[in-house]
């Protein structure tokens, strides 16, 4: 989904109001798919910064779809954010830090949304903030049922501890 900024940048017009869900539906981060339960909505405002440096500001809201860092439930997390970014910057791409690469005078929403959402994304989603998690000898998901992993590994510990003060006393 491409917007052509030719008329902002020759000075037509000044700025551009922005509304528009994108059409990007999921991402990959970190080897992880994220996917988006409802559009990712933008809405902002494009306008020129100085001349062939076009600047976008506005929010961007979504609710993103992917597993528990920790159990891996599905786990459905809104998520919004505030921008501000210089997305267009002809010849003068050094002195502005662009986040997305522009193909020719054009602004491009899906790429746009992507870069901004890996930068801002948290690193892992939970499912609750005192989620318990797997067990990581048997699987079980602790949140949801019990498991006897923890204290059979504290008894045989005791068991091993117990043995090795056997063979000292026997020696
Ligand atoms: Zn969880
Ligand atoms: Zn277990």
């Amino acid at each position: 989904m491409k917007t052509d900024l030719r008329a902002l940048l020759s000075g037509q017009i000044e700025a551009l109001d922005f509304d528009q869900d994108s059409s990007l539906t999921q991402m990959q981060r970190g080897g992880d798919t994220l996917g988006f339960n409802s559009p990712i909505h933008v809405q902002g405002r494009l306008s020129r910064l100085e001349d062939g440096v076009v600047f976008f500001s506005g929010r961007l809201d979504t609710v993103v779809k992917t597993v528990c860092g920790r159990c891996l439930e599905p786990v459905l997390e809104p998520f919004s954010i505030e921008f501000g970014e210089v997305v267009y910057a002809d010849g003068k791409e050094e002195e502005y830090d662009l986040i997305i690469e522009p193909e020719g005078p054009t602004f491009d929403l899906d790429a746009f949304c992507e870069a901004i959402l890996e930068l801002n994304l948290p690193v892992s989603f939970l499912c609750r903030e005192d989620c318990k998690g797997l067990c990581p000898i048997c699987g079980t998901n602790l949140n949801t049922s019990e498991c006897n992993c923890k204290e059979n590994q504290i008894d045989q510990r005791f068991a091993k501890l117990k043995d090795l003060l056997q063979e000292s006393k026997n020696k």
